[in-house]
């Protein structure tokens, strides 16, 4: 059922799922489809967490925020742990194009794409690509090798910092990712993406959010929205329920898909924990923010075909650490054309991402945040106007969205897009060692975030949650 505001919960359940991302969504579907009470209670007005959307102009622009792109995984999770309908929504991004002063290269992000790539435009040998691809695929998240990104690209393509560019630069906008991070979770993500492409839903993420709903309603989730959990409740090392505005709901175990940190320090208490366990997670470092430029095309207008997503940089020479700061020359824009997303009227919408860092946006003052949010809107509309001349006059919606944006709206600390990075993971996998009953799923580490990470690790997580209910 899904309960109104005013509702008062008396129900108790086997678990409650605090949070609607992709990873809370998909636990609580996978648990209530086992026969599992489940009740899912989401803070916000609508389910989905970073899987969003929002209107503006009295609707006439609705604006997808995360749906750019996501592995072919997500067909066989969709299809598996939610329904056929949803699956076959799920298509490929057709074209994607990188545009800076080192190149200027089509390619439909597959493997086969890439390889053909290295050899022909980047003059390499098969021998150096084909290695390359091989360590890759060897990688294994359990081996405990200590190479960097920077390490495993000097080692295959030394002094080559258009190549470099050419790999990393997507996978940087996608997660912020720097060449001092583990090579592990740059292959990882690298071989999930570049083994068939890129996929996005057709229709938009109201309209995935919409089946999902309806789905885990059909399954018999209870679902709560505007219900901020304030509290997971603790007796004698075991977890009792929740609090939802002083009103205490009791279940036997509780997933929390909120952010690792908030979860443990002011949901559940560090009083709880060991003093080994809340040191290391003191230690976990949180992957970057992002800057949006949302933009909407006018009624009747349209745009031409510049392909779904373009990394474009006006930067000389790649550098990780300038593709973070404020005067990042580089962006990426997501083109949504009417038919991969269908608005009544018809419209057509450009969203610019780029990668940020909380800092630099925390201590603005009002003046100087104001300037900051007009350089990137202006910096999405010269970038864009060389890709569509013109483009200016056909927009009449246009905002920024800014980390500050980000940590109001998820209350994701420091408005993280990727949640925690690779140590969290650990974190995340042995709370309930803690406290009995108390779970985590959501994103941490790079495998485990993005659509298709958080979606799996939530099937992941709830095995365990059963596994504690079973016995
Ligand atoms: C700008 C941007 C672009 C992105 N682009 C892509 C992309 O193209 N492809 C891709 O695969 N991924 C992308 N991602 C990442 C992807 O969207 C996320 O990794 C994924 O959706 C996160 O899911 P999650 O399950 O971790 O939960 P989240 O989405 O973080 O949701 C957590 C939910 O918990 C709720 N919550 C938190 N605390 C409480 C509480 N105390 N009580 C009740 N509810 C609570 C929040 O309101 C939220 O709804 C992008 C992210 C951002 C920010």
């Amino acid at each position: 059922m899904l309960y109104k505001s005013k509702d008062v919960i008396t129900k108790e359940y086997d678990v409650v799922v605090v949070g609607s991302g992709l990873a809370g969504l998909t636990a609580a579907n996978k648990m209530a489809k086992n026969g599992r009470k489940v009740l899912l209670l989401e803070s916000h007005n609508k389910l989905g967490g970073f899987a969003t959307w929002f209107k503006r102009a009295k609707g006439d622009h609705i604006f997808d925020v995360s749906l750019h792109g996501f592995p072919v995984g997500m067909i066989k999770t969709c299809r598996k742990y939610w329904s056929k309908e949803i699956a076959d929504r799920i298509v490929q991004v057709k074209k994607v194009r990188l545009i800076n002063p080192q190149f200027n290269i089509e390619t439909d992000f597959t493997k086969t794409d890439y390889i053909r790539i290295l050899i022909e435009h980047f003059g390499l040998t098969q021998e150096v690509v084909h290695g390359f691809f091989k360590a890759l695929e060897e990688m294994n998240f359990y081996d405990n090798t200590q190479m960097s990104n920077g390490e495993l690209f000097e080692k295959f393509f030394p002094g080559r910092n258009d190549v470099v560019r050419f790999l990393l630069e997507p996978i940087v906008y996608a997660n912020g990712s720097t060449l001092e991070d583990p090579a592990i979770t740059y292959g990882i993500v690298f071989s999930n993406f570049m083994n068939k492409g890129v996929y996005i839903f057709r229709g938009g993420t109201d309209e995935l959010i919409s089946m999902m709903k309806d789905e885990l309603l059909q399954n018999g989730v209870d679902i709560k929205m505007h219900s901020l959990v304030e509290k997971i409740d603790v007796e004698n090392g075991a977890v009792t329920g929740v609090s939802v505005k002083g009103q205490k709901i009791k279940a036997r175990a509780v997933l929390s898909n909120a952010n690792l940190y908030n979860t443990i320090f002011n949901m559940v208490g560090a009083e709880h924990f060991d003093q080994d366990f809340t040191d290391q997670m003191k230690k976990v470092r949180l992957n970057t923010s992002s800057c949006q430029v949302f933009m909407g095309i006018k009624e009747g207008e349209s745009i031409p075909d510049i392909g779904e997503l373009v990394f474009c940089s006006d930067d000389e020479k790649f550098n990780t650490d300038l593709i973070l700061s404020p005067k990042v020359g580089s962006q990426t824009f997501s083109v949504y054309y009417p038919d991969i997303r269908p608005q009544r009227p018809e419209r057509y919408a450009v969203v610019s991402s780029s990668n940020a860092r909380y800092e630099d946006w925390k201590n603005l003052s009002e003046e100087e945040y104001k300037r900051q949010k007009e350089y990137v809107i202006e910096r999405a509309l010269s970038a864009l106007e060389k890709l569509i001349p013109g483009v200016r006059d056909k927009i009449d919606y246009i905002d920024c969205s800014t980390p500050l944006t980000v940590e109001k709206y998820t209350h994701h600390r420091f408005g993280a897009s990727f949640g925690t990075k690779f140590e969290g993971l650990e974190i995340s996998q042995n709370m309930h060692k803690q406290v009995a009953g108390l779970f985590h799923s959501g994103s941490v580490g790079i495998i485990m975030s993005g659509w298709l990470g958080a979606a799996n690790y939530g099937v992941i997580q709830s095995h365990e949650v059963e596994t504690f209910l079973s016995k």
